[in-house]
């Protein structure tokens, strides 16, 4: 029997939702109110662009994702399984989580090819052939296969964010974060990275990115959250975000970037 269209598009919201964020609370050293409760909810193969000023907490708010961070209250829903407060669920979130941080991280002693099979061969218990293959697919795609036996500090910054993108992707997630990815980047390098993101966001991927390249935001956001004070401000589409914000925090922090 063929499902009626109605009944299939009533069935994909929830069936779809990757990220669910319900009124996230946390606190750092038990008394630095970071998150104020944070509600956020990010569907399959949507890409949201977290903006917002210095020390509001969109680090932290994107690393309670991945149980980077563990929050006190509210909820985390990733892809269906909920994300405890005391962090129970960690290995299964990080496996389907992939991050890029704004300093790269690599390994510095691993060649870049090493770099990205480790996670596969120790966490998912991959043969070294098959992570091998896997890599270099996933080299390619960033545009660095040529760099595979080089180390991290024979390549450019560029080249060595790319090769944490890569790193990530290896481990096959369902949902990629990236924490500021071009910030320390030198600026001709910065339009290589984003287009590695923007070529992962057409493939389809579930992004989260924090960055205050409003080109990108403009390009490839479907939506834009702006946050200020631990708490979100303003959810809006990119156009309407930078052209009219609503919020009298966003347009001044607008006033301050553009
Ligand atoms: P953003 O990424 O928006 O700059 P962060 O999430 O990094 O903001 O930080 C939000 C606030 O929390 C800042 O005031 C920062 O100083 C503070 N903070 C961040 N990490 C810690 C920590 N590990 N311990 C205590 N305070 C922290
Ligand atoms: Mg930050």
């Amino acid at each position: 029997m063929t499902q009626s269209l109605s009944e299939y598009s009533n069935a994909l919201p929830s069936d779809t939702l990757m990220i669910t964020a319900e009124n996230v609370e946390k606190w750092y050293d038990n008394d630095f109110h970071v998150l104020r409760g944070v509600s956020l909810q990010v569907t399959l193969g949507e890409v949201v662009v977290i903006m917002g000023p210095s020390g509001s907490g969109k680090s932290t708010f994107i690393r309670t994702f991945n149980a980077l961070e563990p929050y006190q209250k509210g909820n985390i829903i990733i892809d269906g399984i909920k994300l405890s407060h005391d962090l129970k669920n960690i290995e299964t979130i990080r496996r389907e989580v992939g991050m890029v941080f704004q300093q790269f991280n690599l390994f510095p002693h691993l060649s870049v090819l090493n770099n990205v099979t480790l996670a596969p061969i120790w966490v998912r218990h991959w043969k070294k052939e098959k992570a091998e293959a896997i890599a270099m697919q996933l080299l390619e795609k960033v545009g660095i296969l040529e760099q595979a036996h080089k180390y991290p500090a024979q390549l450019s910054g560029g080249q060595q964010q790319r090769v944490a993108i890569a790193r990530a992707l290896a481990m096959q997630p369902k949902i990629m974060l990236f924490d500021e990815p071009t910030s320390a980047l030198d600026p001709e390098m910065i339009k290589e990275v984003l287009d590695t993101m923007k070529s992962l966001a057409e493939s389809g991927m579930t992004m989260v990115c924090v960055t205050h390249e409003v080109g990108f935001a403009r390009e490839v956001a479907d939506r834009v959250v702006f946050m200020d004070g631990g708490k979100i401000i303003e959810i809006a589409h990119p156009d309407q975000f930078f052209n009219n914000p609503k919020e009298e925090r966003s347009q001044r922090f607008l006033s301050q970037i553009l």
